[in-house]
């Protein structure tokens, strides 16, 4: 008695943690396919209402506090308003006090197809199933895992949207929902974030991104250190792209942020990002990454 007693003071030795849920690819891909079929998802449009209702039911069905922000942008294509809205999951797990780690992942999609193969219909919307959908999938499945099994801190699930509104070069028309967040004063809010984007590609290869590593490197050690802990191969431990995404005004907020993208997709803006071209497994790496983070904050930096 005494020996075991002073085995838990000195070790720590008693129960092990318990085992993070398993992120379940399949149900992901499910959400990424329900989300293209409602149709491209450009603001102010109505599969984009509907698309939104989706999401409001979903994460209230599982208990998380959904909240959002609704704002309207002058458009200066259209010089109309354009109606935008982020919308929030918070999954409480931790003290009240604690600062929340930050999901993020964009859910418009763009209303123009830069590289149509007929270039009459530049102006179509993109269906958008790798670029807007496949990183909302995730934080759709994360939030079936909090409902099962809490990781016992405090998440957001932030769902930003005119993420990808901008004419090519028009860098100001872009991130505006999450340019809208960070102007609230959110940097006592959140511990860190990640933002997820185009994750969904069957043929799936992530680069460190250029930005993240340059301000947050810690970040960037903590998500491939785990992936190769995890033996998923499709992260591959060094800096590809310079990518202009949401954890930007983010991490200019104050919050550390980096962002987990797979910038090799051959139908990036054109008619051809579509379901078939996104997989299960894809999700799958990237969730279980995600998950065996936030269920271990032994591996979070110490200092960032
Ligand atoms: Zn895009």
């Amino acid at each position: 008695m005494v020996i075991l007693a002073l085995c838990l003071v000195i070790f720590g030795c008693g129960s092990p943690p318990p085992e993070p849920p398993a992120f379940d690819g399949d149900r992901a891909y499910e959400y990424l396919v329900e989300q293209v079929a409602f149709g491209p998802r450009v603001p102010g449009s109505e599969p984009w209402r509907e698309c939104r209702e989706y999401y409001y039911r979903h994460f209230e069905s599982l208990g998380l506090e959904v909240d959002s922000q609704s704002f309207a942008f002058f458009d200066p294509y259209s010089r109309a308003d354009v109606p935008l809205v982020n919308v929030i999951a918070r999954h409480r797990g931790g003290d009240e006090e604690e600062p929340a780690i930050l999901l993020g992942a964009h859910w418009d999609t763009r209303p123009r197809t830069d590289f149509h193969s007929d270039t009459t219909r530049i102006n179509e919307p993109i269906q958008g199933a790798n670029d807007g959908a496949s990183g909302v999938a995730i934080l759709m499945e994360l939030a079936n895992l909090f409902a099962q099994q809490s990781p016992g801190i405090n998440v957001d699930l932030v769902l930003f949207d005119g993420e990808d509104w901008g004419e090519s070069g028009d860098l100001d028309y872009y991130l505006i929902g999450s340019k809208h967040f960070a102007s609230k004063g959110i940097r006592r809010d959140y511990r860190f974030g990640i933002i997820v984007d185009m994750i969904g590609d069957k043929d799936q290869q992530i680069y460190r991104e250029a930005f993240s590593e340059r301000f947050y490197q810690p970040l960037n050690d903590m998500i491939w250190n785990q992936a190769a802990k995890d033996s998923i191969l499709t992260f591959q431990d060094s800096v590809k792209h310079t990518v202009i995404d949401d954890h930007l005004p983010i991490a200019a907020a104050g919050v550390p942020t980096v962002l987990i993208i797979d910038f090799d997709y051959p139908y990036w803006h054109t008619e051809f990002d579509t379901v078939d071209k996104c997989s299960a497994e894809a999700l799958d790496n990237v969730g279980e990454v995600l998950v065996n983070i936030l269920w271990n904050p032994d591996v979070w930096p110490k200092k960032l």
